[in-house]
């Protein structure tokens, strides 16, 4: 039973340094970092990458500036600053000799033995028990007596052998049909019966210890009490509850989380990459270069989602507090994240809420920051604006419509040399046109002081002088100044634009009109 009760809450972290982090591997880090802080406890990164065949190299430095950007920082381990249980990266506590010991343990006290089979003698006995009709092949305890290892063998042949230098794995003692009973903070009880579980490999000759061995050893020796982790490790559950119980460190094990898979937006199956290619939004946080293809996948930094909307919207992936509750910011997360309400079930992906609440954090921002990000875009695009005094300005006019700060920018307001949208103008142009163009120049220049207020009650006094819609004067006036047909409030634009520049491109929209268009 375990008994977590009394000690400092400690959760980790545990990627494998195989590839990018996905949103799979960024929400299971979250959730572990909602816990710890909830719990004043401890965050910790791990990294386990005793698989060398996974390795990919960047993908440790990409888990680390991942996190950094998703401000979910653990407080020990790679990158963070080691604490006393340094090392943190499994091949180097191999190198350290930590795992020796514990699979000596294990060998010494009948729960584990050596194996000398090679691949092809593991793949005949697979063959052989295929065409029996076994549905799942596999090494325990009937079929470990037909093979080669210390407890098939006589004793002198294995210590021949172990003399000799002859390869070897570390096998897992299954024992015959046993009952394990252990609980799920999740799922609730689960009942396995040994039956049902192989004799996992835990060593190899090598000296590396597999990911059952070392992450056990592990979550012990760093006095791990909460393993909150993806549904995928949920199989291994059985097989590290015995491992604990064989250890005899039972009062010690962790209680267990399994978080529900992340599932495509339609609901079917777990949410891949190829979705996310297939349905145009990013599955990892931070772009990611492959460095053995060398194919880019987008990120949501460099999409322009904000830290904050992309973990709000992940805090909900999955758990929720309960209520009508949308918006989290980060401390009322930490308050209210608990086990209790992680669902059972997969969570749906959605990719226009998604959009939705970096709209929300965008709008959360005062016109001032918007302005400074704004110029921060401007900047990005090598534009030189000096009249920075506008930008909250236009800011407020354009965040109405946008999702990200790139939506906030627009040419025309920066540069006359925008392009003009001269089919869509060709549409709206009539005979009475020009006159309404010239007409309408002459209106405005009698505005004094050139704020959006004034030009639209000039405006629409001179549309009700000149007996003509809205719709007749309108699109040629946005045209000229925007070289769209719609768009954000034009007497705003104009305003913001000034007289001198508003009075210059309705010259230029009428040359462009009536000599372009209408030749
Ligand atoms: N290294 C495992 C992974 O890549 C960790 C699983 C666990 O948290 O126990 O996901």
């Amino acid at each position: 039973m375990a008994t977590t009760e009394n000690r400092k809450v400690r959760v980790r972290f545990a990627p494998s340094p195989t590839g990018a982090l996905h949103l799979g591997g960024v929400r299971t880090a979250l959730y572990n970092y909602l816990f710890a802080k909830k719990h004043g406890g401890d965050f910790i990164l791990r990294i386990e990458d005793t698989d060398q065949t996974r390795f990919v190299p960047g993908a440790e430095a990409y888990i680390i500036e991942a996190l950094t950007w998703c401000g979910i920082c653990p407080n020990e381990g790679i990158g963070f600053g080691e604490g006393k249980h340094a090392p943190y990266r499994q091949s180097d506590r191999k190198e350290a000799g930590i795992y020796k010991k514990y699979v000596e343990q294990l060998l010494q006290d009948g729960h584990a033995y050596y194996a000398f089979d090679t691949p092809e003698e593991l793949e005949e006995m697979r063959e052989r028990l295929k065409r029996a009709k076994v549905a799942a092949p596999q090494y325990n305890h009937i079929t470990r007596q037909n093979m080669k290892n210390s407890l098939s063998l006589p004793v002198e042949d294995v210590q021949k052998r172990l003399a000799a230098g002859e390869p070897y794995v570390v096998r897992m003692k299954i024992p015959k049909n046993q009952e394990l009973r252990f609980h799920d903070e999740i799922r609730g009880w689960i009942v396995v019966n040994t039956d049902n579980l192989d004799d996992k490999v835990l060593y190899k000759s090598d000296g590396m210890p597999t990911y059952h061995l070392a992450n056990i050893v592990d979550d012990y020796l760093m006095e791990i009490t909460h393993v909150i982790r993806g549904e995928e490790w949920l199989p291994s559950l059985p097989l590290h509850v015995f491992m604990y119980q064989c250890f005899g460190w039972a009062d010690k094990m962790p209680k267990f989380a399994h978080l529900p898979l992340i599932l495509k937006p339609d609901g079917n199956g777990k949410l891949s990459k190829r979705d996310g290619d297939r349905l145009g939004f990013p599955v990892f946080p931070l772009q990611w270069q492959d460095p053995e293809t060398g194919e880019i996948s987008s990120g949501y930094r460099e999409k322009g989602y904000f830290p904050d909307a992309f973990i709000n919207m992940m805090a909900l992936l999955g758990w929720h507090p309960g209520g009508n509750v949308d918006i989290l910011s980060r401390e009322e997360a930490i308050n209210l994240f608990s086990l209790e309400r992680v669902g059972k079930s997969g969570a749906k992906f959605d990719v226009e809420k998604t959009l939705w609440y970096n709209q929300q954090y965008l709008r959360m921002y005062s016109d001032e920051e918007l302005g400074l990000m704004l110029a921060k875009e401007l900047e990005k695009r090598n534009i030189s604006f000096t009249a920075t005094e506008k930008l909250p300005q236009i800011a407020a006019l354009m965040k109405e419509r946008a999702h990200f700060v790139a939506d906030l920018f627009e040419p025309f307001f920066f540069t006359s040399d925008f392009a003009y949208d001269t089919e869509a103008i060709a549409k709206k142009v009539k005979e009475n046109s020009k006159e309404v163009m010239q007409k309408l120049l002459l209106s405005l220049e009698k505005v004094n002081t050139w704020t959006a207020e004034n030009i639209e009650t000039q405006f629409k006094s001179f549309i009700a002088s000149e007996n003509i819609s809205q719709g007749e004067a309108m699109p040629l006036f946005r045209f000229s100044l925007t070289g769209r047909s719609s768009g954000a409030s034009l007497f705003v634009i104009a305003s913001i634009l000034g007289k001198d520049e508003t009075m210059n491109r309705l010259n230029t929209g009428l040359r462009i009109i009536f000599t372009e268009i209408n030749k």
